[in-house]
């Protein structure tokens, strides 16, 4: 039987998102503990989180308050669930929280566990309340390519990228894409970011007429696609897309996944772009990730169809066990006291200019191509290696910034950054001077 830590993950684990082959091959980075912008491994090496885990851990690790909460929630009722007509405290104390928080006038706010969830249900919800209006024609989702909204099905049927519908027989039928809002990588030569924002409202509008208004339910959309790359909209993006929803009476689904609770350097990226959603799916920083949730919430005119049709049919029948756990509700509620005290949204603020300035000054080493971000959220464009598979030179960085004791993540040809909301300027300046030693790395490798 294996025996080190490594070989026992390899023997027994299948991990998310990896080339299952390779990883039977190289393994993965065991970590053990994690203190602040700080996670140490197996071996005792420390390394700065610069992706906060899964862009998600806003007040570092090792936050005792958390598991405190966590702790006496355990005690005094460990569970309970939201099912036939029961309800309990954490639950409703989280839920008045964020419609308190909300960046525009919601209703009602439903709990899931994870990011794909919370879509897949606000896509189950959006054709519930199309039955419920009598459109019973009016069910497409338009997503956008590279746009990220989870794996479960209606969830990564929305999502634009290959890797999450390739033999698994996605996207549905139901769902259709527009084109990807990143003037880096798809403004043509000589085309100014304006003429290229109204390119993309152009083929926006073109789809909806193509496929028909009147067919077309709801536009989903992360305000900064994260897991795409870190592709920060153009100027005017969102002013134009609500126009044209607004013309054709289609619903908005703002994905604040990895935007909300501050990222952007507002509480919401709703308020940093001027978005108004009918929909808003929140995850990763409602808890810090330190227990799953997510949670949708909704305006009261996406919620009163819903609601008379449950009552025409009986019952809205979806819900699951962990629907507003009690115990990660608490940790929520407390995790969002912790943002709100320590004003983490105003250390993103703050910092946003230094992050982004360190950023762009690396875009001018031989290797980096260009830089792009908005609050704490950022990355850096790789030259690609002119004999290389896509991607390899961002991989290639990683790997040296991950030797230097940082941990980021490579996309397609770029680096992303997504810290801590609680780092400082002085560990913002030792994660970039490490970024800076790793570039100097793969230059001197491929010189
Ligand atoms: N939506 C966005 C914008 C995300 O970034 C993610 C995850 O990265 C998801 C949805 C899916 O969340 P989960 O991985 O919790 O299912």
């Amino acid at each position: 039987a294996p025996n080190s830590i490594e070989a026992r993950d390899i023997a027994y684990q299948m991990h998310p998102n990896v080339n299952l082959r390779t990883y039977e091959k190289s393994g993965g980075l065991v970590i053990e503990s994690g203190d602040g912008i700080y996670v140490t491994d197996n071996n005792g090496k420390r390394y700065i989180e610069g992706l906060a885990g899964l862009w998600s851990v806003a007040v570092g690790f090792g936050e005792k308050r958390l598991a405190e909460v966590a702790k006496a929630q355990m005690e005094k009722l460990p569970y309970y669930h939201t099912f036939a007509y029961k309800t309990h405290g954490p639950s409703i104390e989280l839920a008045e929280m964020l419609i308190k928080l909300a960046p525009v006038p919601m209703s009602k706010v439903h709990f899931t566990s994870s990011g794909s969830e919370a879509n897949d249900l606000a896509a189950k919800m959006v054709w519930y309340r199309s039955n419920a209006l009598g459109k019973p024609d009016k069910k497409k989702i338009i997503g956008r390519i590279y746009g990220y909204h989870g794996v479960t099905i209606a969830a990564g049927s929305i999502t634009g990228l290959p890797r999450n519908h390739q033999s698994f027989d996605l996207p549905l039928d139901r769902m259709v894409h527009t084109s990807c809002p990143s003037y880096v990588h798809f403004g043509k030569d000589g085309e100014s970011e304006a003429d290229f924002t109204k390119r993309m409202l152009g083929d926006l509008e073109e789809l909806i007429q193509r496929e028909g208004p009147e067919t077309i339910a709801a536009f989903w959309g992360e305000p900064v696609m994260g897991a795409g790359g870190v592709l920060v909209p153009p100027a005017g993006y969102w002013e134009g897309v609500q126009e044209i929803l607004r013309k054709h009476d289609i619903l908005l689904v703002v994905d604040e996944v990895i935007c909300g609770f501050g990222r952007t350097g507002k509480m919401f990226a709703c308020e940093t772009y001027n978005i108004k959603p009918d929909v808003l799916v929140l995850s990763k920083q409602i808890s810090s990730s330190y227990l799953p949730l997510s949670a949708i919430l909704m305006n009261d005119n996406f919620y009163q169809p819903i609601a008379d049709e449950s009552d025409r049919i009986g019952s809205f029948g979806h819900g699951y066990t962990a629907s507003g756990h009690p115990v990660a509700t608490a940790v929520g509620l407390e995790n969002l006291k912790i943002i709100q005290e320590r004003d983490l949204v105003g250390n993103a603020a703050q910092l946003e200019e230094k992050f982004l300035a360190r950023l762009k000054a690396l875009a001018e080493h031989p290797v980096a191509h260009s830089s792009r971000g908005v609050g704490l959220l950022g990355a850096l464009e790789i030259k690609p290696f002119a004999d290389g598979k896509p991607g390899d030179a961002a991989l290639a960085v990683a790997a040296a910034l991950q030797e230097e004791g940082v941990i980021c993540r490579a996309v397609m040809e770029a680096v992303c950054f997504c810290p801590p909301l609680i780092i400082t300027a002085e560990q913002i300046d030792d994660m970039f001077d490490a970024l800076g030693r790793a570039l100097d790395t793969v230059a001197a490798k491929r010189a």
